[in-house]
């Protein structure tokens, strides 16, 4: 029997558990002091004037649509090359999410296919920094300004993540972040929102929770509000991830070159491209399987000897779901549906180790080799 090697897995104990402890023993469970102290050391990690936590990525992004003004017919240029929760928010809105293709090497929008997507319909840009690397975002910045669009950055995969030496989440009017606990960092459930709009923070901050007033008067309510609260308990762990997030991320982009180093010659795989002007900080660790070899027989071999893979990600215009309700169909985005039929996902985590990256790269060589078309 092989050892069971999972996709992801979370990296926490000691820390956590003394916030935790520290959380119960204050008796302040909910929207609390824990989560203010986890704001403000997360603005200021990732540099900005305000951070609002939120229970979850997908909560956060849909405030900052709500907030963007996003309603019955406004349209979003976002990347199909995703997860559901960057597109749900638009839609949640009343909103249509308009893709456009990406680019073939970091599978992040392509800047030069934006603009023929843009009609007096469209309202904002909601690009996607995916796998742990920034968009392109000067151009991206450009457009949306000559446009007069709003940008919203999902971040919710790149976090501390830099373009030109600039972290992600500071280039939009706001960003999302996202703990979920295969991310980089963890609270279980969690999202945080960044901006330095004093205004959006504030309406953020509403929408939240129930739409309470901004002065902050128990009973009034500016909004229809949401309870997207996250509790103190969920904070305390996201204080002890943050105090540790430097080391979390070298050990990431430390896993990241070895798995490099050991593919680099395997026949067959594609590896990620990271630019040379960003740096990564690695949510995942995926490769690009050639066209002469069938990878979803790669993925259940790999699977079959306890090792975790999954094609990672599907391309979302061609989900049923977006399919049936905005016309899109096979043909539309040829490199998002081409990266998205040839890629897997390989274990990655904080703490994997050499030789399980050893192991796991000689198991995928084995798989290569048997599964030629
Ligand atoms: C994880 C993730 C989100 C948000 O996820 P939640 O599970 O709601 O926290 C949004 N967009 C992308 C691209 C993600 O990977």
């Amino acid at each position: 029997m092989d050892r069971k090697i999972p996709l992801s897995k979370p990296y926490v104990g000691e820390e956590e558990l003394a916030q935790l402890k520290e959380v119960i023993e204050s008796g302040w469970l909910g929207l609390g002091p824990k989560q203010r102290e986890f704001e403000a050391l997360f603005a200021k990690k990732v540099g900005t004037k305000h951070a609002i936590a939120v229970s979850s990525g997908t909560g956060g992004l849909h405030l900052t649509m709500l907030e963007a003004g996003i309603g019955p017919g406004d349209e979003v240029i976002t990347s199909p090359f995703s997860f559901v929760a960057s597109v749900n928010p638009i839609i949640f809105c009343g909103g249509k999410p308009i893709f456009s293709e990406i680019d073939p090497k970091t599978y992040n929008l392509d800047p030069a296919q934006i603009e023929k997507h843009i009609t007096p319909r469209t309202k904002a840009i909601l690009p996607v920094h995916i796998f742990g690397q920034s968009c392109d975002m000067d151009p991206i910045m450009e457009i949306a300004k000559k446009h007069n669009l709003i940008v919203i950055e999902d971040a919710c995969e790149s976090l501390l993540a830099t373009y030109k030496g600039k972290n992600t989440g500071t280039f939009g009017k706001a960003a999302v972040f996202a703990f979920y606990p295969n991310k980089q960092m963890t609270t279980g459930e969690g999202g945080m929102i960044v901006t330095d709009d004093d205004r959006a923070a504030d309406v953020y901050r509403s929408l939240r929770n129930q739409g309470r007033s901004m002065s902050n008067d128990w009973l009034e309510h500016d909004f229809i509000g949401y309870n997207y609260r996250m509790d103190d308990l969920s904070a305390g762990v996201g204080v002890a991830q943050l105090n540790k997030i430097e080391r979390i991320i070298s050990l990431r982009q430390a896993a990241a070159a070895s798995y490099m180093q050991r593919l680099s010659k395997l026949d067959g795989v594609t590896l990620y491209h990271t630019d040379s002007q960003n740096t990564n900080t690695w949510f995942v660790y995926t490769v690009l399987v050639d066209d002469t070899i069938n990878r979803d027989n790669v993925i259940k071999y790999l699977n079959s000897r306890g090792i975790g893979s999954k094609p990672y990600f599907p391309a979302m215009h061609l989900l049923n779901i977006y399919k049936q309700r905005f016309g899109y169909k096979e043909g539309d985005f040829p490199i998002c549906e081409s990266v998205s039929s040839s890629i897997l996902a390989l274990p990655f985590f904080t703490a994997i180790t050499e030789e399980e990256i050893d192991h796991i790269c000689k198991v995928l060589s084995d798989a290569i080799l048997t599964n030629k078309k």
